[in-house]
């Protein structure tokens, strides 16, 4: 279940690095009025049609810059995480002398849902209760294995909807003063709370999450294209999927193609190592000369929702193991 676009991560300037983001074209998604500030992309920031279909050459905006991938995280990002994560265990282990501090084994994760709205239509926002709800459910088959990959420890509990018109945060901006005032104002819970903002989005993307700190960020939380809950209008990427991959980031996952082929790629095991993100739903895709064709199934890669259905028991490790070191109360 689950595709996803053309996602790519922007590196813009004052975004934190930490933060990951997903591309969506425009013409993938048909929820962008032609006449909208951002069917034109802003200078820098290279849009790929949903159908560039991975070739190299397809990465090119009109404008014609190579695009840099935004979710891509470098070498030296993910040694600085990797090294933050052993050091927030560390933490935890001093921290947990007795029974009752015992690492969590399963979790329920309580969800306020912030719906940003410009007005009270459709497409100024308003997106129904029913999507929202439908959300939740992908969101609890895809951690739960049901949908045919592993099982997590996570299922996920909606506490709130929380709608909120103001203009000035529709769409959401990536990295902007706007997204930041949105988030101050709005987000609740602590570290365990997920924090879900929807909207229309910046430079056509899809999505972008924070990843786990060991202090509270009110930054932190997950942003996600107000269409690509289930049954929204962006065509190929509404199956609920787009909530799925940020949330994994949220808890701590890279994409299947960090790292590219060498390396410790994704710092999970048991996910093959893939030079590149996969777009649509290719066959056969084998990107590097180590063991297993490239994850193209795995929700953290960029295909269609309809292609990625799966975490593996490596990946539901990992994310259990950052919720204790860092999100656990
Ligand atoms: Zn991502």
């Amino acid at each position: 279940m689950g595709l996803r676009p053309n996602l790519l991560t922007r590196r813009t300037a004052g975004v934190a690095t930490s933060t990951l983001a997903l591309l969506l074209s425009t013409a993938a998604v048909g929820v962008v009025p032609a006449a909208s500030a951002f069917s034109a992309a802003p200078a820098g920031v290279c849009a790929e049609p949903a159908d560039a279909h991975g070739h190299a050459d397809a990465r090119v905006a009109k404008g014609g810059h190579p695009r840099l991938d935004p979710n891509q995280l470098t070498a030296q990002q993910v040694r600085e995480r990797e090294a933050d994560l052993a050091a927030a265990q560390r933490e935890r282990a001093n921290f947990r002398t007795g029974p009752t501090v015992a690492p969590l084994a399963s979790v329920t994760i309580p969800v306020v849902v912030h719906v940003i709205q410009e007005n009270s239509t459709r497409a100024g926002g308003n997106i129904p209760d029913s999507l929202i709800n439908q959300q939740i459910t992908v969101l609890n088959q895809s951690y739960a294995g049901s949908t045919g990959g592993a099982a997590t420890a996570f299922a996920f509990q909606l506490t709130k909807i929380n709608r909120v018109t103001n203009p000035s945060w529709y769409p959401i901006v990536q990295g902007s003063s706007a997204e930041r005032s949105m988030k101050t104002s709005l987000r609740t819970g602590g570290k365990n709370t997920l924090n879900i903002y929807l909207g229309e989005l910046s430079d056509s993307l899809l999505g972008w999450a924070t990843f786990p700190k060991r202090t509270l960020d009110k930054m932190d939380g997950v942003v996600v294209l107000n269409e690509s809950l289930p049954g929204g209008t962006a065509t190929n990427y509404n199956q609920g999927d787009t909530g799925t991959h940020e949330v994994g980031h949220w808890l701590n996952l890279y994409h299947t193609f960090q790292g590219g082929c060498s390396g410790s790629g994704d710092s999970v095991s048991d996910t093959p190592a893939e030079a590149s993100p996969a777009y649509q739903c290719p066959t056969g895709r084998d990107t590097c000369s180590t063991a297993g064709k490239d994850p193209i199934t795995n929700f953290m890669d960029y295909t269609y929702d309809s292609c990625m259905y799966q975490f593996t028991a490596g990946q539901a490790s990992r994310m259990l193991t950052a919720w204790n070191a860092y999100r656990a109360a």
